[in-house]
């Protein structure tokens, strides 16, 4: 095989290594919990908090009217005992009975209220759940895919760099410190030459110049100073 297309495939090998690694780290970083599951569960969490807070106030508003109801059943039981016969007194009892009712009343109301918020509040806490097991479901299966996908790419790899290494034995140490210099000032160090242009910057090439770059011995080209290669 001839120098150039050496170079040319080790290159190739190189800058699919290059490729994989930047894959690769960011697979990577996309491992963990997703933005998208944190917000689902912080959603449900609060809607599990709001519901609770909802349930406590009806269990409070449930225990002031069986309380007040306990009073008003006991203060009528006095109106109507027959025990009180001062008109007076009857009637304050008789006013401390309506003011219960009303107190009875005013607080059924507001149960009914905290209800409807409890019912909203557990429809609204059953819609979050369905969506944090959507959301969890995806998730996973895109976590499963990461893991896939990096399993394969270390594996593509551990492979590269073995080419790599035979690649680079086939060639003399001067080449290969050629080839460094260039990667690292133009990214790539070989570039193809067809139909008589150079594929690293698109010049034409003239023909004395084609003539050597096919007698196979490393010619750079007079623009870009890649390293030309013809198939
Ligand atoms: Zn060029």
């Amino acid at each position: 095989m001839g120098i150039t297309r050496q170079l040319y495939q080790l290159q190739a090998i190189e800058l699919d290594i290059e490729s994989k690694e930047q894959t690769l780290v960011q697979s990577l970083a996309s491992l963990g919990e997703s933005k998208a599951l944190l917000e689902a569960r912080n959603g449900l969490s609060a809607g599990e908090q709001c519901l609770g807070e909802l349930e406590k106030k009806q269990h409070d508003a449930e225990w002031e009217i069986e309380d007040i109801a306990g009073k008003l059943l006991s203060a009528q039981e006095t109106l109507y005992s027959g025990r009180i016969t001062n008109p007076k007194e009857l009637s304050g009892l008789q006013h401390e009975v309506e003011n219960f009712k009303k107190k009875r009343n005013v607080l059924e109301e507001e149960a009914l209220e905290i209800m409807e918020q409890v019912e909203a509040a557990t429809s609204e806490l059953a819609g979050l759940r369905l969506k944090l097991d959507e959301v969890e479901k995806n998730w996973r299966q895109q976590q499963q895919q990461l893991s896939d996908t990096i399993e394969e790419l270390k594996i593509a790899l551990s492979r590269l760099k073995k080419e790599q290494q035979q690649a680079l034995a086939g060639i003399d140490d001067e080449t290969v410190d050629c080839y460094r210099k260039l990667r690292q000032k133009r990214g790539k160090a070989v570039a193809r030459m067809e139909q008589g242009t150079c594929r690293g910057c698109g010049i034409s090439l003239s023909t004395a110049e084609l003539q050597r770059v096919k007698g196979n011995r490393i010619i750079m080209c007079n623009n870009c100073g890649r390293i030309l290669f013809v198939d």
